[in-house]
């Protein structure tokens, strides 16, 4: 059983199934990672200018391994530092430099392409070199050679902001912050090599409303820009040049989409109960304030999860306080009476700040990120506090510390939450004394002391996210895994009842925000575990309401008490899917398109 990304012979890919919808269209190819050499000739005229660019090309990047340097050098003499100093030394090779010129003089040919041809002879040589230290500098001089193409191409740097069609992005991975910066009026989807369901960029493309198909590991070399491209972010489906018939399946596939998107536009305004009266809280998980007219249009009442780390990577440096504020404000006052929950800076993992994170870290996931971070860098996290603190005085605000591990790191977080409520009370500022202060489960220490934290906090939020990442042992963003990303895992659904069951027995409320109570399949055991608030992408919120509000309490017990009995995550998948098939035909047909 592995991950590999299935292909049928007609050109279709099947991969991690993203972000719902179907994309028609054109692809643009964003090449990131490699850079894609094409060859021409040139006449003797073009020859000097051809080797200007070149030198031209060696010379900056010369400029920008030294720029990396002298910031090593302000840390430690790390060995990236002795790294740049190795790639810089390739760059004066004899080789490198005289037999790219030669070859764009006599063979008369594009700077790129001769480079290239002199980068595919040094690796040749290379791979015959048995001492494996040595053959391993093949990839410095790859790095370099990258390094120089990507400079030789320079002004054509593509931008994702200013496309002039509508089109359906091709990249080896996308970060956040681009995504961020897409041009949302002509970017329709989008497709990547790399990433799983529950990637950043993924969950932004949820966000946004855009289909999206991760984890296709090479679909970027499948691929030019303007090729007929169709998407289906509902079932991880690409289809590459489709012949008539296949376009107009998926164009009526689209239609009935759209039709079944707009169906459920009508439950937006409706109470979110179970058909015997359970009420059920539904909020909205946000990455940027502005983006609350897009939850509330969508029914939420309340933002569960307000990831503030996203405001941090629109930038290049960190908001101020001030900035922070009047965009926490803003948010608050237009969410009121209902409340949002603001939850510190959740930084590492793939979310990069530039200047804060340690993009360097060996094993990121696990290293110096989220609360950790806060609680390393307190000055950042005291910008912030202040911030969140001063906006509670506009509306409802809850308090969120993201992925603790402990006891001692909530004491540690209350701790300087009480120093500077104790600042602005001194100050004289506003802010509400009784704001309610909770945390994110999201590890496996903090579901075994599940108990000793609820006597530490008003609120628990589970970020399923991670917590089954962290669980199971499997990179949330790794397609090479995505297989072991199950949600129902029997060991995820014990994790899950064991906090619920803490989170009752202290008399405190618990809320899951992950990915998982978007899926309406896994919001039937999530209500009867006791979770009666559940927090997702605004574009997920009508089709949970809608199942619910068919739902009746007393099925969903019987339904938890047998899959609790069951041993493996197929035979729990199995058990809930003949579920929704017998108690909502209709509605799984729908998603099943
Ligand atoms: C989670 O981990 O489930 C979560 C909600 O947080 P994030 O996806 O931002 O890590
Ligand atoms: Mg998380």
């Amino acid at each position: 059983m592995t991950n590999s990304v299935k292909t049928d012979k007609k050109g279709t890919y099947h991969a991690v199934a993203a972000s719902p919808g179907i994309a028609i269209g054109e692809v643009y190819l964003l090449d990131r990672q490699r850079i894609t050499v094409v060859e021409y000739d040139i006449n003797a005229e073009q020859v000097a200018a051809e080797i200007d660019t070149f030198h031209g090309a060696v010379e900056k990047s010369r400029q920008q391994l030294r720029e990396i340097q002298l910031q090593l050098s302000h840390h430690t003499q790390s060995e990236h530092f002795y790294i740049i100093d190795t790639q810089l030394m390739i760059l004066d090779d004899e080789m490198l430099l005289r037999g790219t010129t030669q070859l764009i003089a006599q063979k008369q040919i594009n700077a790129s392409a001769a480079l290239k041809r002199i980068l595919k002879q040094f690796r040749d040589a290379f791979e015959c070199i048995e001492d494996e230290y040595l053959r391993e500098r093949g990839s410095d001089i790859e790095l370099v050679g990258e390094r120089i193409l990507r400079n030789i191409r320079g002004k054509h740097q593509q931008q994702i902001h200013s496309l002039e069609r509508k089109s359906i992005i091709v990249a080896h991975d996308l970060s956040p912050a681009d995504t961020l910066q897409m041009d949302k009026e002509q970017v329709i989807g989008f497709v990547t090599d790399l990433g799983g369901r529950t990637s950043h960029t993924a969950i932004l493309a949820r966000s946004l409303g855009l289909p999206a198909v991760v984890g296709l590991e090479t679909i970027t070399s499948e691929v030019t820009t303007g090729m007929a491209i169709i998407i289906d972010g509902s079932h991880g489906d690409v289809v590459l040049e489709p012949d008539a018939p296949t376009l107009q399946r998926y164009l009526e596939k689209k239609r009935r989409y759209e039709f079944y998107q707009q169906h459920l536009q009508t439950f937006c305004e409706l109470p979110a109960c179970t058909a015997d009266g359970e009420k059920v809280t539904l909020q909205a998980n946000i990455e940027l304030p502005e983006e609350a007219d897009i939850a509330l249009n969508n029914g939420a009442t309340g933002i569960g999860l307000l990831r503030t780390e996203f405001m941090y990577m629109a930038g290049t440096t960190p908001p101020s306080e001030e900035e922070q504020f009047l965009g926490y404000k803003a948010l608050v006052e237009k969410i009121h009476p209902s409340p949002v929950t603001i939850r510190t800076l959740d930084i590492g993992g793939d979310k990069f700040v530039q200047d804060l994170s340690l993009q360097d870290e060996a094993n990121p996931a696990m290293g110096l990120r989220s609360i950790r971070l806060s609680l390393h860098e307190q000055q950042l996290f005291r910008i912030q506090l202040r911030a969140i603190l001063r906006a509670s005085a506009f509306g409802v605000v809850r308090l969120m510390f993201p992925m603790i591990s402990g006891v001692a790191e909530v004491r540690a977080c209350r701790q300087i939450l009480a120093d500077i409520m104790a600042q602005l009370r001194q100050e004289n500022v506003a802010f509400d004394e009784k704001i309610a202060v909770g945390i994110m489960i999201e590890t496996p220490s903090a579901v075994f002391l599940a108990d000793l934290l609820a006597r530490e906090v008003d609120f628990f939020s589970v970020g399923t996210n991670d917590l089954i990442q962290y669980c199971l042992a499997v990179d949330r963003s790794n397609e090479h895994v995505a297989y072991l990303y199950e949600p129902c895992h029997p060991a995820i659904l014990r994790a899950l009842k064991t906090i619920s069951d803490a989170a009752k027995k202290a008399g405190i409320s618990a809320c899951i925000c992950g990915e998982m109570a978007a899926e309406p399949m896994y919001s039937l055991i999530l209500l009867a575990m006791g979770y009666t608030e559940m927090s997702m992408n605004s574009c997920g919120l009508s089709r949970v309401k809608k199942i619910l509000r068919q739902w009746h309490t007393k099925d969903g017990h019987e339904l938890l008490q047998r899959i609790l009995q069951r041993s493996t995550a197929a035979e729990i998948a199995a058990d809930l899917r003949s579920t929704v098939e017998k108690y909502f035909p209709d509605d799984m047909q729908e998603w099943e398109i």
